[in-house]
């Protein structure tokens, strides 16, 4: 009886579970106007997951599509495209077999916190208990307020106390839920200057002089939402009266250009910019908490994947920023740190000219608040995993993105404003 029921609940738990079987992930090539039709004409009839650009509406031409593609709807797919001159390949073969091979380390259990693993909020709230108890003269934390679902917003402060005010840097991972090597990349960061302060000389002296907040998950509950039922969940959990459509893409909900480009006010869409600037409750928080401390913070760096990217303002228009140069030329040279490990290329510049504009961007919002040293960086890998970055990528990724934020903050230490 207790097996009959215990493997009835595993299947009721199952049962809640979104599958991907036979779904593909396909590259689209656009270099026409009317490949870029094609593309939209093909999002409006059928439905289809834009993984990069984020939704239809950011196609142009030139520029890589990368899309999800339900197993019920490839015949159409391939129909269509094979009457189109638009050239095309298949990144990911079966996407329910590519989510089953991420895990791919061999760690277990669920509830045992790994860095070389994708954690769930549960261990990375118990992690950063943990960590912060453990290191009581170089972490404190702070809860900056609950999520929409009531779960706690948990910065971790790191740095060596001085009894006075430092400068800073914020750091944040996991805006969108799905870009799971983001939250893996703060948690790396965390643990790294914890491990190097005192024997590597930079991580000491930025320690020493600087503070370097770290929200390890921004959007919470989509995270949770995406270990738990939808591994491809983007966007918050909030509901909005008179939609059944659930949840704003946060990274195009602050206070900058919003919703005026390259976002969207259907409450359905990947890129549903919210009812109002800030509407979502993590991003008021976010906001909140960096208005409140705008004097001592002097860089903002924020963790997306995927495409290698290392992005600076502005995406919500095509106008350079005022410290474009110097933004630029530290990009460049964090990127040629990053690259110096495995060999990664990226390729960096502002938002806007770089990808396609975007408004609402947490990078934008923070620069255009006064915090000049302001950077999106997209993650591993180009395409071929995706979101789906196997966990044994996930040392490699954040050993090479250390090297370009620790390239960013010893600028902004030697160049305080
Ligand atoms: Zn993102």
């Amino acid at each position: 009886m207790k097996v009959l029921l215990f493997f009835g609940l595993v299947a009721a738990a199952l049962a809640d579970v979104t599958r991907f079987d036979g779904e593909k992930v396909l590259r689209l090539k656009p270099v026409l106007a009317e490949h870029v039709t094609l593309i939209r004409d093909l999002a409006e009839s059928i439905e289809v997951d834009f993984w990069s650009p984020d939704s239809p509406e950011l196609v142009t031409i030139d520029i890589d599509v990368d899309i999800r593609v339900p197993a019920r709807y490839l015949s159409i797919v391939y129909t269509t495209l094979g009457q189109s001159s638009m050239a095309h390949e298949i990144l990911i073969e079966d996407v329910q077999v590519a989510i089953n091979r991420q895990a791919d380390n061999g760690i277990s259990p669920k509830e045992l916190h790994s860095y070389t693993k994708y954690n769930t909020w549960d261990t990375v709230l118990s992690w950063i208990n943990s960590i912060a108890s453990s290191n009581p003269s170089l972490v404190s934390k702070q809860v900056i307020g609950n999520t929409f679902e009531g779960r706690p917003m948990t910065l971790l402060k790191l740095g060596k106390s001085s009894g006075t005010t430092k400068p800073s840097i914020f750091l944040d991972c996991g805006i969108h839920a799905r870009e799971w090597i983001s939250p893996a990349f703060c948690q790396w960061f965390v643990k790294e200057a914890l491990e190097t302060y005192g024997s590597d000389s930079q991580m000491t002296s930025l320690l020493d002089q600087m503070d370097v907040y770290v929200l390890p998950v921004f959007n919470i509950d989509g995270y949770e939402y995406s270990h738990t039922t939808n591994r491809m969940w983007r966007k918050t959990r909030s509901k909005l009266s008179g939609s059944s459509c659930l949840g704003t893409d946060p990274n195009r909900n602050f206070d900058a250009g919003w919703c005026t480009v390259g976002a969207s006010s259907n409450p359905c869409s990947e890129t549903f910019c919210g009812s109002t600037p800030e509407s979502e409750i993590e991003v008021k928080n976010v906001a909140d908490f960096i208005r409140k401390n705008k004097s001592s913070i002097k860089a903002y760096l924020t963790i997306h994947s995927y495409s290698q990217l290392l992005l600076f303002p502005y995406s919500y228009s095509y106008n350079l920023a005022a410290d474009h140069s110097e933004l630029m030329s530290v990009a460049q040279g964090a990127s040629a740190a990053l690259t110096s490990l495995y060999g990664t290329r990226y390729t960096s510049g502002p938002g806007a000219s770089t990808i396609y504009l975007a408004a609402g961007g947490s990078d934008d919002w923070a620069y255009d608040l006064g915090v000049k040293y302001s950077y999106t960086f997209e993650l591993r890998d180009t395409g071929y995993h995706g979101f789906l970055l196997p966990e044994s990528q996930i040392k490699p990724t954040c050993e090479e993105t250390m090297l370009a934020v620790k390239y960013i903050a010893a600028h902004v230490q030697k160049n305080l404003y």
